[in-house]
């Protein structure tokens, strides 16, 4: 029985889509938004369609940005023959917030997982391989230290060496299978500096 009529269900049901929002939660943020003065909801709704449509991956790292290139790959003051290696846009975020890395960025947008069937072939590996064609001095791996994380170390480590470039891989430090997200900045930049030849 729908106990909220058609329209305010749907929202209910869209809402709880999203990652880490259950009925509960769904059902409080469907109501706050309903008693919104109608223009902040208009904006609401507005900001989600506009991001959707007009966010794109950087053509050179695939963070996520607006324009062709993201404001780091672009910017002529950053390290660009160095080349952080990490699994999504928020991990570099984590990084950007450090204020002390001046290299440049490769998102993966996901990690190897045999168990989940996601291959090399499924995260942006095949890029970062065609970035590497260009003057680079350093790659950084900064993939989780999970599982995942740790297999796609090894496997990019394996398919870059050869070519002579200098891979490195942040120290562990960072808690096992944590979010580099949710790590403090003290963590990450101790895990930087910290990092090992691989
Ligand atoms: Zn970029």
């Amino acid at each position: 029985m729908d106990y909220y009529g058609t329209e305010v269900s749907k929202l209910i049901g869209a809402l709880s889509m999203l990652p880490g929002i259950g009925q509960k939660s769904a059902q409080r943020l469907a109501f706050h938004i309903i008693n919104m003065p109608e223009e902040e909801a208009k904006k609401l709704a507005d900001a989600i369609v506009s991001a959707r449509e007009n966010v794109r991956y950087c053509k050179e790292c695939f963070t996520l940005t607006d324009s062709e290139l993201c404001p780091i790959c672009a910017s002529k003051s950053r390290d660009h023959s160095t080349i952080m290696v990490v699994e999504t846009t928020r991990d570099l975020a984590a990084y950007e917030k450090t204020g002390r890395y001046n290299g440049v960025y490769h998102v993966l947008h996901g990690a190897i997982s045999p168990m989940l069937g996601i291959g090399p072939a499924d995260i942006k590996l095949k890029e970062l391989m065609k970035r590497l064609q260009g003057d680079v001095k350093e790659v950084i791996i900064a993939t989780n230290s999970s599982i995942e994380g740790e297999t796609t170390a090894v496997y990019i480590s394996k398919l870059i060496k050869p070519a002579g470039i200098r891979v490195t891989r942040i120290a562990s430090g960072v808690p096992v299978g944590g979010d580099l997200e949710y790590v403090d900045e003290m963590t990450l930049l101790r895990a930087l500096e910290g990092r090992t030849e691989l």
